[in-house]
């Protein structure tokens, strides 16, 4: 009985459980990455091959452009080409493009997401 009691007892004072890390809403992932030289190009192998297109210049990377990872259907072009301002840090790693900040749209579909590593992660 009193064992029983002690068990009710600790059972509701046991220690709330600790609230579940605050987990990327959805990952979207990249299969493919192509180099293009143009916007157009990089449109072609975004639209039909569901790419990140690496759009390049004669002075290095100019944009990354993707689908938007919130499935809008809106075709996303980053800046990544220092002479024009915003502009995103790229690594290209083992065919894996990471960008750097996140990309936080204030308009349209307003998605927020980070891309790591062909992986699109949605941010609050
Ligand atoms: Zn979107």
């Amino acid at each position: 009985m009193f064992s029983t009691i002690k068990r009710l007892w600790s059972w509701l004072w046991r220690p709330a459980p600790a609230p579940p890390p605050a987990a990327p809403r959805y990952i979207r992932p990249f299969r493919n990455v192509e180099t293009v030289d143009t916007q157009a190009a990089a449109t072609i192998a975004v639209e039909k091959r569901d790419a990140i297109a690496l759009v390049e210049g004669a002075k290095g990377l100019k944009s990354v452009a993707f689908r938007c990872p919130c499935g809008c259907g809106e075709i996303r072009r980053v800046n990544t080409s220092p002479s024009i301002a915003p502009c995103w840090g790229v690594k290209v790693s083992g065919g894996r493009v990471s960008l750097h900040p996140s990309v936080d749209l204030t308009s349209g579909c307003r998605a927020h997401f980070v891309l790591k590593d062909n992986m699109a992660i949605m941010l609050p």
